[in-house]
C-alpha cells in the first residue's frame, strides 16, 4: 500500500491528482502570503505525530488548510524579496520524476542514464560559458593526473555549496605549489593564505573559509564602487600589499546578491593569470546572462575562470535545489579524489566507468540535472533566454517608476534585476534611524497584509526596500501597484506614530 510498485496504478494516479489539484487550489486563490505574523504562524503549525498514521485524503486536507497558507507564494506576481523564483511548471514535473525514480548520483550502478545525463549536461555548460582551457592556469604536476585536460563539473546543491568546492580546490592548489598535500596533512602549521573578495560577496565566502579551516580572517574585503563592482585598483594594491604568493584566490562575484553588481571579470582574468592566482566566479545569480539575448556581455570574461558557481534555482525558474560547479581544468578534481570500494574502485575508473562521488562533496545525490535538462528542452535556449531578460526589463521599468515618485528615493540603476530603494516622504525630515525603522515596518506590513513580498537590506548605510525580480509575469503595472502601497504603508505608520507621539504631549 504504501511503496510505488504496492499502489494499484488507479490509486496512484489518483493520489498524485489529489494533490495537484489541492496545488492548483492554492495557486488560484492567489495570495501572496496568508499567514500573518510570525506568532501567528508558529500558533497555526503543530506537529502531531501519532501511532496510527492517517489517509492521504485526510492529510492533504491539513496540508490544504494548514500550511498552503502559511506558505509565500513565489508563483504569485508581487513577490519580489529575494533570489527566489516560482518555478518552471517543468521543473515540477522534472521533481515528481526525480523523487519517483529516486536515482542517486553517487555511483553509476545508482544512476546509469542519471550520471550520463548529468556528465553530458556539464559538457554542454562548459560549452555555454564558453570555457577556455587553451592555457594551464597554475604551473604543477607533482599529482599524477588521471583526467584529461578538459573542463569538468558537477550538479551541487546550490552557490554555497558551489563555493565552497572552488575555494577547496583553490586552497588545495595554493598547498600542492608548496609542496604541501593539505587534504593529507591538514592545516596545521602551514602559511596563511589570503583569499580576495569584494565587499559585497556573498557570505558564503566567509563562511566556507571558516569551513575549510583558513578562517574567516583569512578573508580579505575589496573595495567597491558605486555600482556595488570589485575596484580594480584596489584588488591590485591589495594583492601588492600582501604578496603575490599569499594569495590563495581571488572570488569575483558577477550578480551580487542585493545590487546585481558584477565585477569587471576581464581585467580581474589579466591580472588573475598574471600573478597565476586561482580565479573563481560567483555567478550564483549573473550566470543566467548566459542565456541572455540582450544582457549576456556584462558577463563577458567569465570563460577565463578556474571555476564558476551556477544557480538554477534562482534566476532560471527552477525548483530547489539545482546548482553547478563548473571547472575550466577537470584535473583539479583530483585533489579531492577519495576512493570507497563500494562506490568508486579504482578498477571501475579503468574501465571507463564514471562513479559521480569522485567529483562530488556529497555522497548520496540527487539528480537535479533531469529540472534543467527537462527546462533547457521544453523552452529552447532563445525563450528562456527572453524569460531571463523580460526579468531585466521590468526592473529597469521599476527604477523609472521608483525616480519619477516624489515620496521615494532610487539608491541605483538595476543591474541585474535588483531595484533598491526607500521611502523618504517629501517635505518631512526624518533621521536616518526614523527612516530605517519606518523602511522595516513598510517591508513587514505588506508582507503581513497579503499585499507583496518586499526585502529589506542595507547599502551605504541606508536600510532600504529591495524588489528581486525573478518572476517573468511581474508586470510593470503590478510594480506600479507595489510602490503605491509602499507609499499609503508609509504613510500609515507614520501618521500612527505622530499620533503615538501627539498622545504622549
Ligand atoms: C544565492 C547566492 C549564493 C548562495 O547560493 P545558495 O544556492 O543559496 O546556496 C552565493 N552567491 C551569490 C552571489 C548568491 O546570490
Amino acid at each position: 500500500m504504501y511503496l510505488l510498485n504496492q499502489q494499484t496504478s488507479e490509486q496512484y494516479l489518483t493520489h498524485m491528482q489529489q494533490t495537484s489539484a489541492v496545488i492548483q487550489q492554492w495557486l488560484d486563490d492567489n495570495n501572496v502570503y496568508l499567514g500573518g505574523t510570525p506568532q501567528q504562524v508558529q500558533d497555526a503549525t503543530s506537529v502531531s505525530i501519532n501511532a496510527k498514521g492517517r489517509d492521504i485524503e485526510a492529510i492533504l486536507a491539513d496540508i490544504q488548510g494548514k500550511f498552503l497558507p502559511n506558505c509565500v507564494s513565489t508563483a504569485h506576481r508581487h513577490c519580489l524579496a529575494h533570489l527566489h523564483p516560482p518555478t518552471l511548471v517543468v521543473g515540477q514535473i522534472a521533481e515528481m520524476i526525480i523523487a519517483a525514480t529516486n536515482q542517486s548520483m553517487d555511483s553509476w550502478n545508482q544512476s546509469p542514464a542519471a550520471t550520463y545525463i548529468e556528465k553530458n549536461l556539464i559538457e554542454w555548460l562548459c560549452q555555454l560559458c564558453q570555457f577556455d582551457t587553451s592555457f594551464e592556469s597554475q604551473t604543477n604536476a607533482q599529482i599524477n593526473r588521471q583526467y584529461k585536460r578538459q573542463a569538468g563539473g558537477v550538479f551541487t546543491s546550490g552557490g554555497t555549496q558551489s563555493n565552497l568546492m572552488g575555494l577547496l580546490l583553490a586552497r588545495n592548489k595554493f598547498y600542492e605549489a608548496q609542496g604541501v598535500d593539505v587534504q593529507k596533512e591538514g592545516l596545521m602549521g602551514q602559511r596563511r593564505g589570503t583569499i580576495l573578495c569584494s565587499d559585497q560577496a556573498h557570505f558564503s565566502i566567509e563562511k566556507n573559509a571558516a569551513l575549510l579551516g583558513l578562517g574567516v580572517q583569512c578573508v580579505e574585503k575589496v573595495a567597491t564602487d558605486s555600482s556595488g563592482a570589485m575596484l580594480l585598483s584596489d584588488l591590485q594594491h591589495k594583492i601588492n600589499e600582501i604578496g603575490v604568493d599569499n594569495v590563495m584566490a581571488v572570488v569575483a562575484t558577477a550578480g551580487t546578491t542585493d545590487l546585481g553588481a558584477i565585477d569587471p571579470l576581464t581585467n580581474i582574468v589579466k591580472i588573475c593569470r598574471n600573478a597565476k592566482i586561482w580565479l573563481h566566479v560567483d555567478a550564483a545569480w549573473g550566470g543566467a546572462l548566459l542565456l541572455s539575448q540582450r544582457y549576456r556581455q556584462l558577463i563577458d570574461g567569465i570563460h577565463e575562470a578556474d571555476s564558476i558557481t551556477l544557480d538554477f534555482h534562482k534566476h532560471f525558474f527552477l525548483p530547489i535545489s539545482c546548482g553547478a560547479f563548473l571547472l575550466r581544468d577537470q584535473r583539479d578534481f583530483e585533489s579531492i579524489r577519495h576512493h570507497s570500494e563500494y562506490l568508486n574502485p579504482s578498477d571501475d575508473e579503468k574501465d571507463n566507468i564514471p562513479n559521480l562521488v569522485t567529483y562530488s562533496l556529497q555522497t548520496t545525490r540527487r539528480f537535479d540535472a533531469l529540472k534543467l535538462w527537462m527546462a533547457l528542452d521544453l523552452l529552447g535556449t532563445d525563450d528562456y533566454g527572453a524569460l531571463i531578460d523580460t526579468c531585466l526589463d521590468t526592473a529597469r521599468q521599476a527604477a523609472r517608476l521608483i525616480e519619477a515618485n516624489a515620496d521615494l528615493v532610487l539608491m541605483h540603476q538595476p543591474i541585474i534585476s535588483s531595484v533598491l530603494f526607500y521611502f523618504k516622504p517629501q517635505n518631512q525630515s526624518l533621521t536616518s534611524q526614523q527612516l530605517s525603522q519606518l523602511n522595516r515596518q513598510i517591508a513587514q506590513d505588506l508582507l503581513i497584509n497579503n499585499i507583496a513580498n518586499v526585502a529589506t537590506t542595507q547599502f551605504e548605510q541606508q536600510l532600504c526596500l529591495k524588489f528581486t525580480i525573478l518572476n517573468p509575469n511581474t508586470q510593470v503595472s503590478d510594480i506600479n501597484t507595489i510602490i503605491e502601497q509602499v507609499v499609503i504603508a508609509g504613510f500609515k505608520r507614520l501618521h500612527i506614530s505622530e499620533g503615538k507621539h501627539n498622545d504622549a504631549t
